[in-house]
């Protein structure tokens, strides 16, 4: 089959022919109906060097993914083949005591090498199969089509991780700021807007991503820029953003998010372009806390396919058919992007 692999850093991936997967004893192989291209991608492709992570290429790029039950391994029961699935991503032990509770992304025993999921290490699902390595992994999608069910596996799961760990700040009359609108800041806008009593404010450095944020709800929309400080804590009252949740994580949009912050605040830091934060006593606002969060939880990937099987949030999914997948990541260097692309093989 022809798969969109990684051959070394710093370089596209490339298309190579490579065997079917077959599924060892407790394995299943999915025929992939969708895998979602993630800014993480272009990270991987651009900025990282041998040793710099814990795997290294050869592997078939795409870590969200979803499908149909293509073949079970020896012993594997509760899965029915042609069944339509999404695929949880981080992959742990799933012996230590996170991964019993489901927290899979916060493994204790990730080995110092070695893959951390398909398309981050192992065989991904840009690629007519993928074989993934317990059943465990794979959440039904009842009828959900794949190609929108993709997204919610990395595009909505790490926003709705990001929300839920502050919900209980977001009590009526406070505000919550989504730094960054693109495959999973326009997920985030729509968990706040459902799951709590929040006003949410966007911002982007995009009218585009700016009138897709309008679209799925978000209250007020403010372009970045030198003004944005001021305009967010106005639309505030000047009392101070209770969450904010930074999808782009530069030095700009960290200053921007603690300028913005309310005293007891929480600062989310989910997007990966390296910026810093510095912090003193009198730079930031008193217990405003920051943290990074990486992906989220398998029960917390069955919750964001119930929101979306009720029909309360939805990826704006593009297709791209696997050969223009090259297309896609380019249009998402370039900003011209609109939600999620997700590649079709
Ligand atoms: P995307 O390209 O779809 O969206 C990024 C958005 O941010 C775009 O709308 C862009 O216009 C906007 N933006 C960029 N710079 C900005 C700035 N200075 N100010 C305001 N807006 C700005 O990317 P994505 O796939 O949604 O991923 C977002 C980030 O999250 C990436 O860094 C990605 O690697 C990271 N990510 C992290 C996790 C995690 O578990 N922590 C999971 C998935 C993705
Ligand atoms: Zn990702
Ligand atoms: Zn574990």
């Amino acid at each position: 089959m022809r798969a969109l692999r990684l051959t070394g850093w710093k370089q596209l991936p490339e298309f190579v022919d490579v065997p079917e997967p077959e599924p060892g004893p407790g394995e299943v192989v999915v025929r992939i109906g969708g895998a979602g291209a993630c800014h993480s991608d272009l990270h991987l492709m651009e900025e990282f060097d041998t040793g710099m992570l814990p795997f290294d290429p050869p592997f078939t790029v795409g870590h969200e993914n979803a499908g149909w039950v293509e073949a079970l391994g020896a012993g594997v029961g509760g899965l029915e083949v042609g069944q339509a699935v999404a695929v949880y991503g981080p992959w742990g032990c799933g012996q230590c005591r996170r991964c019993r509770l489901g927290m899979e992304n916060y493994c204790e025993n990730q080995p110092a090498r070695g893959a951390m999921g398909g398309g981050l290490g192992a065989d991904g699902g840009m690629a007519p199969f993928m074989k993934v390595p317990h059943a465990r992994f794979l959440v039904p999608i009842g009828d959900l089509d794949p190609v929108d069910a993709a997204p919610l596996t990395d595009a909505g799961l790490t926003p709705y991780h990001a929300v839920k760990r502050s919900l209980d700040q977001l009590v009526p009359g406070t505000n919550a700021v989504v730094i960054g609108v693109g495959g999973l800041g326009h997920m985030g806008v729509q968990f706040l807007r459902h799951l709590s009593a929040a006003t949410v404010i966007a911002v982007d450095q995009r009218n585009e991503a700016l009138t897709l944020a309008e679209k799925v709800g978000a209250h007020h929309l403010v372009l970045a820029g030198p003004d944005a400080t001021t305009q967010v804590r106005e639309l505030t009252r000047g009392k101070g953003a209770d969450l904010i949740i930074d999808f782009v994580g530069s030095d700009s949009t960290l200053a921007l998010g603690a300028s913005v912050g309310r005293p007891l605040g929480h600062m989310t830091v989910v997007g990966l372009a390296g910026g810093t934060l510095p912090i003193s006593f009198f730079r930031v606002p008193y217990e405003l806390s920051v943290a990074t969060t990486y992906w989220g939880t398998l029960p917390e990937l069955m919750e964001v396919i119930e929101l979306a099987k009720a029909g309360h949030v939805a990826s704006h999914a593009h297709r791209y058919p696997i050969d223009q997948a090259l297309d896609a990541y380019r249009e998402m260097r370039e900003g011209r992007l609109e939600g999620r692309a997700v590649i079709v093989p």
